[in-house]
């Protein structure tokens, strides 16, 4: 094996395996229930399959053009018309791309400039960081605030300097389930008005809000949806997290700059898997429905930890639950996942990972994205911790 010969000065010097990776690794080891990494552990339907099948025979499989094929993107614009009154044009304003991961760190890269700041919530899906630093860009953290983790406007404005590019916001958000209010937008809407400063929605989860509430997406806000990115993921709406594939929807500015950039990294995406989302689009119901699907999913989860000596946190939306174990063990929560994955065969993740500097407030993550059986299985051993 060949070994380099040189010094490598690394851009993520602190960076190693994902916690998914590692945790999923551990509970396939330990023949564990995972509970960890956030996908589902059933199929999506056998009309979108079918689909996929469909295109990939009909020849369908050589480059599709640069900005995603224009059926999908017109299918995009609907369903931004039917869910938020916004009007993005597709030619202009609509890319598709592959996965939220990518386009979120394409964004990054098309606006961040060394020394440049961005504003990220902690805790922080672990992707927003990596991209801020390979980029030269410093993040600055504004935390979640305990019990419900609001945010703070008064601690974002006071974050912000002129040396502020980007926001990254997160609604639905992982991994504390929280969803931001109409209000909360107001607010961020704002404090950047009169500024260059841009937004990066990431909105992967925006089909899986509870309890009769309407997401409130950063386009429905035209002070927001003027400076943002909006980003979103096919894999968590139609259950296929492994075909990766998203979407960026933005003010034509913003999209010509980040469609400079995206043409240089993949330059396109998964053809058939293009065609497949087009077709399965013309019907809204799959993802209208997403919503009372994991809502279901999420009251039995709820309900099997009920008498346990968990504590349960408020699931808004997302297919995570979030819960408190302070009644159980004084253990940092990186080592009570390890050992419940070792020793009692159920996963889940660590949040204290999706801090800066580790916080470790005694609380771990729950992915209900699993069949009810799995789910009770999984119930039934937490009761007994
Ligand atoms: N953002 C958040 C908040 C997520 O939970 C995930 C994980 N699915 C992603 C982005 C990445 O989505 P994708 O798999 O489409 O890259
Ligand atoms: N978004 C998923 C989660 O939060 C995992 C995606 C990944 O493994 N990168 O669990």
């Amino acid at each position: 094996m060949p070994t380099f010969p040189g010094q490598i000065d690394s851009k993520l010097p602190h960076v190693g395996t994902t916690i998914f990776t590692v945790m999923s690794r551990l509970a396939l080891e330990h023949n564990a229930i995972n509970l960890s990494q956030g996908f589902p552990d059933f199929d999506c339907t056998k009309e979108l399959r079918d689909l996929f099948t469909q295109a990939v025979n009909s020849g369908l499989n050589q480059y599709p053009p640069m900005a995603g094929i224009p059926i999908l993107r017109e299918r995009i614009a609907e369903k931004m018309r039917r869910l938020y009154a916004i009007e993005y044009d597709p030619e202009h304003e609509i890319t598709v791309v592959p996965g939220a991961t990518y386009g979120i760190f394409t964004a990054v890269a098309t606006f961040i400039r060394p020394g440049d700041e961005v504003i990220l919530f902690e805790p922080a899906y672990d992707c927003y960081q990596p991209a801020v630093d390979t980029a030269g860009g410093k993040p600055v953290y504004v935390p979640l605030e305990a019990p419900d983790y609001h945010v703070d406007w008064r601690k974002v404005h006071e974050a912000i300097t002129p040396r502020t590019r980007m926001v990254i916001l997160n609604t639905p958000h992982n991994p504390t389930a929280s969803v931001l209010s109409a209000e909360d937008m107001r607010m961020l809407e704002g404090l950047l008005r009169g500024t260059d400063i841009v937004v990066v929605s990431d909105e992967v989860y925006e089909h899986i809000v509870f309890d009769g509430h309407a997401h409130q997406s950063a386009t429905r806000f035209p002070g927001l949806a003027e400076r943002t990115l909006f980003v979103s993921s096919f894999g968590k709406t139609f259950s296929v997290t492994g075909w990766k594939m998203g979407y960026v929807c933005a003010p034509r500015e913003l999209t010509t700059e980040f469609r400079k950039v995206h043409q240089f990294n993949a330059f396109v995406c998964n053809a058939p898997v293009q065609y497949a989302f087009a077709e399965y689009m013309k019907d809204p119901t799959p993802y209208l429905e997403l919503a009372s699907f994991y809502q279901a999913k999420r009251d039995l989860f709820r309900q099997g930890i009920a008498a346990s000596r968990f504590r349960l946190m408020p699931s808004r939306g997302t297919f995570f639950q979030c819960v408190g174990y302070e009644a159980i063990t004084d253990e940092r929560d990186t080592d009570l996942a390890v050992r419940l994955t070792r020793e009692r065969g159920v996963a889940s993740i660590p949040v204290s990972v999706f801090y800066h500097e580790p916080r470790y407030d005694k609380v771990l993550r729950f992915c209900f994205a699993k069949s009810d059986e799995t789910l009770q299985r999984g119930a039934e051993i937490l009761c007994k911790i």
